[in-house]
């Protein structure tokens, strides 16, 4: 599709292309479709930039990354399709291992995953096998030996509220991207990045690159002055200030 710049979605419309494009190319699920249509809601009713909070939650993200013994970052359809390259890019900067995580398992999404993230110079790809997620009944529940089950922290972008709820009662630190401050995934993360996944990935690499020159105490303290509640809350006023200034104004 040809979408013009001056559009004033046009950021939004390309997402949209891209993700449709990850459909047909076997990386989205049907579901993943409308999973990213809710994103787009809060990024709509948020107001489309990268804010304060999501700032605060990206260093604190950073900091906790570089200080993990064990980093792993879980990929789904949506990810892969959006920000494939950026997540090639993460994992090679922080030595953390890329492990497929999907909402409807299908071991045909899952290798069609593997070769895009490995197109994009990815060297390993773990799948989901050998580990399990003692709290979750369906498919979900199965993770990689080598992968999430050994790991500290997890990244996991738009994820479902269930892993994330289950990961942690696993004693793992989670961390999320996710545009509605309001899901269970957001609520219940240790740090929640509320921002779309395409602006904030570049911005996560930035600051990891930047901090890989701090000390421990350095990113320990960083880690100390992060509150995830503040930053929800934050940006539920962020919603909430900017429709009533569109109402009353
Ligand atoms: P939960 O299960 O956590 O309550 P949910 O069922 O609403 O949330 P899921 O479909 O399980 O949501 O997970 C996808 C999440 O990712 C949603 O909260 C959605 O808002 C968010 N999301 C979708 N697209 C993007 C994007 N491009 N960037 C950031 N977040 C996104
Ligand atoms: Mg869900």
């Amino acid at each position: 599709m040809n979408i013009p710049k001056s559009h004033p979605r046009y950021k939004s419309l390309l997402s949209r292309e891209v993700v449709v494009s990850g459909f047909k190319n076997g990386l989205t699920s049907l579901a993943g479709l409308t999973a990213h249509g809710r994103g787009e809601t809060f990024d709509y009713l948020l107001g489309e930039e990268t804010f304060f909070f999501a700032h605060a939650a990206l260093d604190a993200a950073a900091s906790l990354l570089l200080l993990s013994k064990f980093p792993v970052i879980s990929v789904n359809g949506n990810t892969a399709a959006l920000a494939g390259r950026e997540l090639v890019e993460l994992s090679e900067i922080l030595d953390a291992p890329l492990e497929i995580n999907l909402f409807h398992p299908e071991k045909e999404r899952e290798r069609a995953i593997s070769k895009h993230l490995k197109y994009l110079g990815a060297k390993k790809v773990l799948t989901p096998g050998g580990g399990l997620i003692p709290f979750l009944r369906s498919n979900r529940r199965m993770i990689s030996r080598e992968g999430q089950k050994k790991a500290d922290v997890v990244l996991v972008p738009l994820e479902d509220g269930d892993r994330t709820e289950a990961l942690i009662k696993m004693g793992k630190k989670v961390i999320t991207i996710d545009l509605n401050p309001l899901s269970r995934t957001a609520q219940k993360a240790d740090i929640t990045i509320v921002d779309h996944i395409v602006r904030s990935m570049p911005i996560l690499i930035k600051k990891i690159t930047a901090l890989k020159k701090e000390t421990p105490e350095a990113l320990r303290s960083i880690l100390g002055q992060y509150d995830n509640e503040t930053v929800l809350k934050d940006a539920i006023f962020q919603i909430n200030q900017r429709l009533t200034k569109l109402s009353y104004e």
